[in-house]
């Protein structure tokens, strides 16, 4: 781990690795510490021998002095026989100053000669200079004294060391002066016995411990500080491979690691704006500053996690400006880019919330991400940002008109991605330009490859499973009786998430992947359990189950559906299977052989939307159907809109004709009843009887159903004309 975090170092201050740290240069203090302490101790040592050797020369001085003075001592000039003192036969001054004379060749040697004063009086020097004489006889101790002028019978010479001086005394009988003796002193110095060497070692020796100790610790400290800054420094490195260009803690160590510091600051802080240049230039549209596509896509992403999590939803609204290519090959790139720029002023500055955001996501199209939204406000706001654009737009002193439009879609419901809601919204854009209207909300028949998603596939297998799927009923009445025939059976998706979803959003999707077959024999199954409750219920009624067009190609759909049947003990002609006009069309003599299958089977089958497709009269007729329902587009207005009665005037002729019943469907007002029940319509299905609901509240409200009352309902004479 340490080695990792200081590998990591070398690595984040790679440009630096000739600043290598230069930590001899801490050492220079204390190693001049040391060095002064050592050469002090080898000068010490050094000196110590010389003054050894000087010590020993002057001994041998004093030594040869003395011979020089016993030699004088004598007449004859001959040194005095071992066990004889010297005699003095001269006055001392002369003693002194021949003896003087004859050591000049000898100058550090001093020589005088003592005598009492009177028998047993004090010492005195003889010589001229008696005042130095005698402050040095009186600077030695009494024992020191007695020494130097004690009475020597065998005439030897006496050497001693006193004061820093080497002495040498000479006993001398000297028949002539008072007690008879005299004593010649010689001497050699100062300092020659004790220079204060052995002070000096000792001193030298501490100061030299004290370098060592101060040397050791300003190293401690220093490598400390080092120390100390190098696990800042790598700290660094381990906290900017976790957070993004955390700051450079400054060493206060050496000025090399702080200069380190200071450089690797400098890099941070170069990297940090070079990423925040690269952002930018990456996330940002050079031209508007507003956010570029990726971007908006980032946080579009972003935004439906968080509408997903908090169950809320939000809007994306995109807008793109009409013939914009054509201003810029009138106006010039130039102008088409400064006009850019102020339709990106304008939309940003008619944004009612900081939260809405937004992006140039093309050439000339722009998009807003609405946090939170629903479908009415959304569109309040594309209106809004259109109108916007209304005003002219002025450059050089030209006003230009712009027009714009817009597509909104809802997430999360509307897309699962990013790219699926962008591509969703530019969708409905396309749908608002072709139908020439100025918004338009994406809804799913837009989408003519939604059923791509293969993740839905999995949810709606799951769907299956985890009984998410319900068929709701929508009762059928006979307009003749006013009695309730049976009902429509009608599949929901009750997600999770999503809540009730209507079969036209799935539906189209599981026809393209196959998966319709899955859901076909499902709602059969069904079906045939809630036909068996009605029996129980004492009801017998006739229940209707909608096929689709793949359903026809499916060769085992028959037996299929017969073994469902018989399973739940159901009558085949209980069921009406209901299959849309063009069903047949794509192969009509398969899907011709299946349906005569299922009708020799029992079941009862019908056209359903009949009126949308382009069946040809010849072409019913070789079809075994019994009944015909008339497409809720024709009867929805047929009311109002006399074409759309006659229609349906024409359809129910045309049924009964061939022997069909008919069904109108979206029967939504009891005017329509009335005109249906005049063209003697057989059955009515709508909205106007009920809406289609839940298999556990039907049973009831077949009990409690009334017809309504349509005998006032007034008719103009166009609408009394056709009945
Ligand atoms: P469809 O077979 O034409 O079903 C009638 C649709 O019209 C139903 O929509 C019903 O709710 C609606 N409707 C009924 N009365 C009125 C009215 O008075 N006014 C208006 N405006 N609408 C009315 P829904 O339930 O959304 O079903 C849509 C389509 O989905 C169905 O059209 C059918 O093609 C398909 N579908 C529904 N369930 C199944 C199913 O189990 N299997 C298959 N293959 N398709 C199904
Ligand atoms: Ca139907
Ligand atoms: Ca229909």
């Amino acid at each position: 781990m340490k080695v990792n975090l200081f590998l990591r170092l070398a690595h984040a201050s790679m440009p630096f690795k000739r600043l290598a740290l230069p930590l001899p240069a801490l050492l220079v203090l204390p190693i001049v510490i040391l060095a002064v302490a050592v050469s002090g101790l080898v000068w010490l040592v050094l000196r110590q021998q010389q003054a050894g050797a000087d010590l020993r020369h002057a001994r041998e001085e004093l030594r040869q002095s003395v011979q020089v003075a016993r030699v004088m001592l004598q007449p004859n000039g001959l040194q005095p026989p071992h066990g004889q003192a010297a005699v003095l036969h001269a006055s001392p001054e002369a003693l002194q100053s021949g003896l003087q004379h004859a050591l000049h060749l000898m100058p550090q040697v001093q020589v005088a000669v003592l005598a009492q004063e009177r028998v047993d009086g004090a010492w005195q020097p003889s010589h001229g200079d008696a005042k130095a004489w005698t402050s040095a006889y009186e600077a030695l101790s009494l024992t020191e004294r007695r020494t130097l002028t004690a009475h020597r019978s065998d005439g030897a010479p006496l050497e001693f060391e006193a004061d820093g001086w080497l002495h040498a005394a000479l006993s001398v009988s000297a028949p002539a002066l008072p007690g008879g003796r005299a004593v010649v002193w010689l001497r050699t110095g100062p300092a020659v016995a004790d220079p204060g060497w052995a002070r000096a070692r000792w001193q030298l020796a501490l100061v030299t411990l004290g370098g060592f100790s101060l040397a050791g610790a300003l190293l401690w400290q220093q490598g400390a500080r080092v120390r100390r800054g190098l696990l800042d420094l790598s700290g660094w490195t381990h906290r900017a491979t976790q957070e993004e260009w955390p700051d450079v803690p400054i060493p206060a160590g050496p000025a090399e690691l702080h200069h380190l510091g200071k450089m690797m600051q400098g890099l941070t802080q170069f990297r940090h704006e070079r990423e925040k240049d690269i952002r930018q230039t990456a996330f940002r549209d050079t031209l508007t500053h507003l956010p570029n596509r990726a971007f908006f896509q980032m946080r579009l992403a972003q935004q439906i996690t968080e509408a997903r999590k908090a169950q809320r939803s939000g809007a994306l609204i995109t807008l793109d400006i009409q013939r914009f290519k054509h201003v810029n090959a009138v106006l010039g790139q130039a102008s088409g880019d400064a006009l850019l720029r102020k339709v990106a002023h304008r939309l940003t500055a008619s944004l009612p919330d900081v939260h809405h955001v937004l992006g140039r996501i093309g050439g000339n199209q722009f998009a807003c991400l609405v946090p939170r939204a629903d479908k009415v406000s959304a569109t309040q706001l594309a209106k809004a940002l259109l109108r916007n654009m209304d005003t002219p737009f002025e450059l050089d002193g030209q006003a230009i008109d712009l027009m714009a439009q817009a597509g909104v879609t809802l997430f999360p419901e509307d897309g699962r991605t990013a790219d699926e809601l962008l591509s969703h919204a530019e969708m409905a854009m396309n749908v608002a330009r072709q139908k020439m209207s100025s918004v338009m909300v994406y809804s799913p028949d837009m989408d003519p490859d939604q059923a791509a998603s293969l993740s839905l596939l999995t949810e709606l297998k799951q769907a299956v499973n985890r009984h998410e799927l319900k068929l709701f009923l929508q009762p059928k009445i006979c307009l003749a009786t006013n009695t309730v025939l049976g009902a429509e059976a009608l599949i929901r998706w009750q997600h999770p998430e999503h809540g009730l979803i209507t079969p036209d959003r799935f539906i189209p999707f599981a026809e393209q992947t196959g998966f319709i077959r899955v859901l076909t024999l499902w709602a059969v199954d069904q079906a045939s359990a809630i036909w068996r409750e009605w029996l129980q219920a004492g009801l017998d009624l006739k229940i209707a189950v909608n096929l689709s067009p793949r359903d026809l190609m499916d060769r085992e759909l028959p037996q299929h559906l017969h073994a469902i049947v018989t399973r739940h003990h159901v009558p085949a002609s209980a069921i009406v299977l209901e299959i849309t006009e063009g069903a047949t069309m794509d192969d009509p003599v398969h899907g011709q052989q299946i349906l005569s299958r299922l009708s020799e089977l029992g079941f009862q089958l019908s056209i359903d939307d009949f009126g949308t497709g382009y069946s040809s009269l010849a072409y019913l007729k070789t079809l075994p159907v019994q009944e015909l329902k008339i497409d809720k587009s024709f009867v929805l207005n047929m009311q109002n809109d006399l074409n759309d009665a006659k229609i349906v005037r024409s359809v129910i002729d045309l049924a009964h004709n061939l022997g069909m019943r008919v069904v109108a469907e979206g029967l939504e007002s009891a005017k329509s009843w009335k005109l249906l029940e005049g063209l003697h319509c057989d059955e009515a299905q709508g909205f106007f009887i009920s809406r289609p609901m839940p298999p556990d509240a039907f049973v009831a409200w077949v009990r409690d159903w009334e017809a309504p009352s349509v005998q006032d309902e007034y008719l103009n004479t166009d609408f009394k004309n056709i009945l």
